[in-house]
C-alpha cells in the first residue's frame, strides 16, 4: 500500500493524504482547504493531486475547514464516495462548510467589484457554492467513537477522541493484504491538550504500525492552564475596568470561542467578572456551534459535567451577547463602553475581528489578544512582531497603539511534551515508521529529534506529493 501526501506538508493548512491499498481502494484522509488569501492559495485549492471520482471514501478526523474546507469542492469535481466522520463533526460541517461557502461568496464579490473599478479584466470564482457545500452533506456517515466498522472487506476504521475540538478524532485503521500481512495505521488529524476544557479524550488509542502526526507545536511548550485563565481575568480588569477600552480577541468561531466562552461564565460565577461589562460572541458561525456543543453535552469532560449541575447553560451568562446581524457588528465599534469582543477570524485573516481591530488599533485604552497559533504571514503573526509601529488594514496604514498581546494558554494543539506523553501508549518497538505532517518545516524537524530521543525510528517529513510505499 502507499501514502501519497498531498497537503498539510511541510505546513499547516491543506491536510489531505490519500491511501492506496494493495486492492487498490482509495481512501483519503481528510480534505481541508489551504487558508490564506490571494491567488497562490486559490490555485493551491484547485490543484487536489488526484481525480475525485476516483475516490472511494474519505475519512475526517474533524471539522476545522483546514481539514474539511474542500469536500464540497470535490463533490462539484464528482466525489461521490462516502465521508465517515464522527456524528459531531458531521453536525459541525453543515454549518462550517455552508459558513466556507458563504465566506467565497462575498470575497469574491468584494474582489470583482474592486477589479472592475480598476478597469482590470481579472475575476474570481468561488470553489464552491452554498448548493454544493448542502449537498456533499448527503454523502456523510457518522460512526460513533470506538466502533469498527468496514470500509470494504480488507479495512476496519475505527475512531478515538483525539481530544483538539468536539467531534474530532484519531483516525483508525487496520489494513489486510493479499499476502496475509495487516498493516496497522493512525492518523492523529489534531491533538488536543491534556486537559481540554470542554472536550473529552480518550486515554489512548490502538497500537499501531505507522503513525501519521501533526507536529503544529512541535516545537514549543505552553503555559500551565491556569495561569492561563489569572492572566485572561487581570488583562479584562486592566484593559476594561481601569482602562475602560476594549478587549479584542480573534478567535476561530468553532472550539476555541466554546472554550473562552466556558472560562467567562466560570469567572461570571465565581463573581471575578463584572456584572456590568459586556461581553460579545461576534460571529454568526460561533452563535450555531455553541447550539451544536449544546447538543453534545455528553462528549464534554468532568469539569463542564460538574459546572452544569448548577449552570445548566455552560455558553452562556447575563452579560454575555451573541451577535449574528452585520448591522449590530458595525454598531459595536461606536458604543463607548468597555467590552470584551470575541470574533472570528483566528489568525486575524478575515471576518469581522478584523474590522473591529482596524476601529480600535489606534486606541491606547484598548488590547487585542491572539490566543491561537497563526501562520507567519497572517495578520494577526505580523501585528505580534516586537517593535512593530503601524500596520496595514484593508490597505489603510494604522499607527499601533493598542497594546498587543499574546496568549497559548487557549491552543486547540497539544505541545510536543504533551504529545510525547500521550504516545507513550504505543509501544515504541512496535512502530515500524511516523510521518510527521502539519506543522512549519522547523517545529517538524524539532518534533523528529524529539520523536527519536523517545525511540521512535524511521521519521519521514513527507514534501508536498511525496509518494511512500509501506
Ligand atoms: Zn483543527
Amino acid at each position: 500500500m502507499t501514502i501519497q501526501f498531498l497537503g498539510a506538508a511541510r505546513e499547516v493548512t491543506g491536510s489531505k493524504h490519500l491511501i492506496t491499498t494493495a486492492y487498490k481502494t482509495r481512501i483519503l484522509l481528510d480534505c481541508g482547504m489551504y487558508q490564506g488569501k490571494g491567488l497562490e492559495t486559490d490555485r493551491m485549492n484547485r490543484e487536489l493531486g488526484f481525480n475525485p471520482s476516483d475516490i472511494d471514501c474519505l475519512i475526517l478526523s474533524h471539522a476545522h475547514i483546514d481539514h474539511s474546507g474542500l469536500i464540497p469542492y470535490i463533490y462539484r469535481q464528482g466525489f461521490r464516495g462516502r465521508v465517515i466522520c464522527t456524528p459531531q463533526t458531521r453536525d459541525l460541517c453543515t454549518i462550517m462548510l455552508a459558513d466556507s461557502a458563504h465566506i467565497q461568496k462575498q470575497d469574491t464579490e468584494w474582489f470583482n467589484k474592486k477589479m472592475v473599478k480598476q478597469n482590470k479584466r481579472e475575476r474570481a470564482t468561488p470553489l464552491y457554492s452554498p448548493d454544493d457545500a448542502k449537498h456533499c452533506m448527503h454523502l456523510f456517515r457518522a460512526l460513533e467513537y470506538g466502533r469498527d466498522f468496514k470500509i470494504d472487506k480488507h479495512t476496519t476504521l475505527r475512531f478515538t477522541r483525539s481530544g483538539h475540538m468536539l467531534g474530532a478524532a484519531i483516525v483508525n485503521l487496520t489494513i489486510e493484504e493479499p499476502d496475509g500481512k495487516t498493516t496497522k495505521l493512525a492518523f492523529t488529524g489534531d491533538m488536543g491538550r491534556p486537559q481540554n476544557r470542554l472536550i473529552r479524550r480518550d486515554s489512548a488509542f490502538p497500537q499501531c504500525d505507522y503513525l501519521i502526526t501533526e507536529a503544529t507545536y512541535g516545537d514549543r511548550r505552553h503555559q500551565p492552564d491556569n495561569q492561563a485563565e489569572e492572566q485572561l481575568c487581570r488583562l479584562i480588569h486592566e484593559t476594561c475596568v481601569e482602562k475602560g477600552g476594549k478587549l479584542i480577541i480573534p478567535s476561530f468561531s468553532v472550539g476555541r470561542t466554546q472554550e473562552l466562552v466556558f472560562v467567562l461564565n466560570n469567572l461570571y460565577n465565581h463573581g471575578l467578572l463584572s456584572h456590568k461589562l459586556k461581553v460579545y460572541v461576534d460571529s454568526p458561525l460561533a452563535v450555531n456551534a455553541s447550539r451544536i456543543f449544546s447538543d453534545h453535552l455528553s462528549e464534554m469532560n468532568a469539569d463542564v459535567q460538574r459546572v452544569m449541575q448548577n449552570d445548566t447553560d455552560p455558553f452562556g451568562f447575563p452579560t454575555l451577547t451573541y451577535i449574528s446581524k452585520a448591522e449590530d457588528s458595525i454598531r459595536l465599534n461606536t458604543d463607548p463602553d468597555p467590552a470584551v469582543i470575541i470574533s472570528s477570524s483566528g489568525m486575524l485573516e478575515a471576518g469581522r475581528v478584523k474590522q473591529h481591530v482596524a476601529y480600535h488599533i489606534e486606541d491606547p485604552r484598548c488590547t487585542v489578544l491572539i490566543v491561537g497559533y497563526c501562520t507567519p504571514a497572517s495578520l494577526g503573526a505580523r501585528i505580534q512582531r516586537p517593535g512593530l509601529k503601524e500596520i496595514s488594514i484593508f490597505g489603510v496604514v494604522h499607527p499601533i497603539r493598542a497594546q498587543i498581546l499574546k496568549m497559548d494558554g487557549f491552543s486547540g494543539h497539544a505541545d510536543f511534551e504533551e504529545m510525547l506523553q500521550y504516545y507513550k501508549c504505543q509501544n515504541t518497538d512496535k512502530v515500524k515508521g511516523i510521518f510527521i505532517v502539519h506543522g512549519e518545516y522547523d517545529a517538524q524537524k524539532a518534533f523528529a529529534d524529539k520523536l527519536q530521543q523517545a525511540g521512535y525510528n524511521n521519521i519521514t517529513i513527507p514534501e508536498k506529493g511525496q509518494t511512500i510505499e509501506i
